[in-house]
């Protein structure tokens, strides 16, 4: 059962000697091969190089062994990982779940993979998502749609959904996703696994695949909370190659678990319940898996008190003015000539027509559409520049609450995991799925979801802990206290 490993437990038994890196990989390929095809997680998988990058991992810890330097050993050395398909790997397809890019290969690797690499993990292939990121199902894949590893016949959540539904089937030990309104967190909620937003600027966006440049940010997709803080620390830190990143160092993610282990519990810490996040018409299980994992949060010591969020109405639609805006301007540079799908054609124009008429799926049109809208001539300052300023008000909220507070707790998703197609052909619905994650893209600061229960369906439902910027460490804190006490993330869905 190697394949169901968390990232800490393979760490130790790869020092230990008791496994191997080879092994480890091998065993998590089996693995996808006996599940992708009723999950469908992967858009592309690299078999070769991944067992090519455990021998390697196996030489480093065999080196290091007879060095005596195994504790300098980096903890994801042969650690087999998915990485979602809007983050480039060097010399790899990368298709953003778009036909526009089916056969691009990627001339240059993100950040993060750098630094994964340079940490000696395991690349097992790219993830489903939905195209350009565009979504909170995968059913926007232009591939396939992933399933839900809990129940086949529902979605995994998006667009990160098939790093998600990865991590819960143990097809990966942990993976990463991006998140422009929710799209590492929902999926998370919706699948049972940890999932975290990092502060913008936190993670380089070197190599990630644009959406909406001003809130996309990477973000560790892992078995639970401790996986998810080595991940992060992995892949965080200051990049010059992108100009948003931003130079502070990165603290020891996994450190803090023990301050807030044991007898210590969450004494001193304050948590916030914003009352405008258990809107009426969320389903009702979500909402009292919720309030009891605060109720327990502070018989584990922490402080709870009510807080408002009065801007929280006014994010979706202010998200959907700013990211299809960003969209579109990101989107212009697929024009057939530089990358990817180039449909034959007599004129310039015409090409650029067929081109992106037949590369981009319908989703991806609508927001190109919105976004060209808003950003045009006597447009502008009725809906971007209102929504910029609308924006500022959401950010001031959150500084406001957090002046009072350390954590605020709220749900993730309005609802556990819904059925294939149930959302499709509705975009508002399927809009509203992110309505409890978008307005923190919207801030700039961090969060993530991580277990709290399940519905009378079994579906798992997800808590959100939401920190100021830069305070990753604090919602770990909490989030490691908090999973101590409880056994959520310890449930799996039944062998596929
Ligand atoms: N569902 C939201 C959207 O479609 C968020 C997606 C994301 O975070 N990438 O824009």
């Amino acid at each position: 059962m190697l394949h169901s490993f968390t990232i800490h437990r393979a760490a130790a038994l790869l020092r230990a000697g008791e496994i191997s890196a080879t092994e480890l990989t091998a065993a998590v390929l089996d693995r996808i091969y006996a599940v992708d095809n009723a999950v469908k997680a992967y858009l592309t998988l690299l078999p070769e190089v991944a067992l090519a990058q455990a021998a390697a991992a196996d030489a480093a810890i065999a080196a290091a062994r007879a060095a005596g330097t195994l504790a300098d050993l980096p903890i994801l050395t042969g650690i087999p990982l998915a990485i979602k398909d809007v983050i480039t790997v060097a010399g790899v397809r990368t298709t953003c779940g778009s036909k526009i890019l089916e056969s691009y290969i990627a001339p240059y690797q993100a950040a993060v993979v750098d630094r994964l690499a340079a940490a000696g993990a395991v690349i097992l292939g790219k993830t489903n998502t939905d195209e350009f990121a565009m979504g909170s199902s995968t059913e926007n894949s232009a591939y396939f749609t992933t399933h839900n590893p809990w129940n086949l016949d529902r979605v995994p959540g998006g667009s990160s959904g098939g790093s998600a539904a990865a991590v819960c089937a143990d097809e990966c030990l942990a993976a990463l996703g991006s998140d422009t309104g929710g799209s590492v967190r929902q999926p998370a909620a919706l699948c049972g696994v940890v999932g975290i937003k990092p502060t913008y600027g936190r993670v380089s966006r070197y190599g990630l695949v644009a959406y909406a440049s001003s809130l996309d940010q990477i973000g560790p997709l892992a078995k639970d909370v401790t996986d998810a803080a080595i991940l992060l620390g992995a892949v965080a830190g200051y990049d010059p190659r992108d100009s948003t990143s931003v130079d502070l160092p990165v603290p020891d993610y996994v450190g803090v678990r023990d301050q807030g282990a044991g007898d210590r519990g969450l004494h001193g810490l304050r948590i916030g319940v914003p009352r405008e996040y258990f809107a009426p018409g969320m389903q009702a299980e979500v909402e009292g898996a919720v309030r009891a994992a605060v109720e327990l949060m502070a018989e584990l010591g922490a402080e709870v008190r009510e807080v408002s969020l009065p801007h929280t109405d006014l994010a979706l639609p202010v998200y959907y003015i700013i990211a299809p805006a960003e969209a579109s301007a990101n989107l212009a540079r697929y024009d057939g000539i530089r990358y990817g799908l180039s449909a034959p054609a007599d004129s310039l124009w015409e090409g650029y027509r067929r081109t992106r008429g037949q590369g981009f799926g319908a989703e991806v049109k609508r927001r190109i559409m919105l976004g060209t809208y808003a950003l045009s001539a006597g447009y502008y300052d009725a809906y971007y520049l209102k929504a910029q300023q609308v924006r500022t008000l959401i950010k001031q909220d959150f500084e406001l609450a957090l002046q009072d507070v350390d954590v605020i707790a709220c749900p993730t998703s309005p609802t556990t995991a819904f059925r294939i197609g149930e959302k499709v052909d509705d975009p508002l619905s399927m809009y509203l799925s992110d309505v409890f994650t978008l307005s923190l893209n919207l801030a700039g600061i961090c969060g993530m979801s991580m277990p709290c229960g399940f519905d009378a369906a079994g579906l798992p439902i997800g808590l959100q802990l939401i920190a100021g910027a830069f305070a990753e460490a604090t919602i770990l804190r909490a989030a490691f206290a908090y999973e101590q006490a409880t056994a959520w993330h310890k449930q799996k869905p039944a062998p596929g």
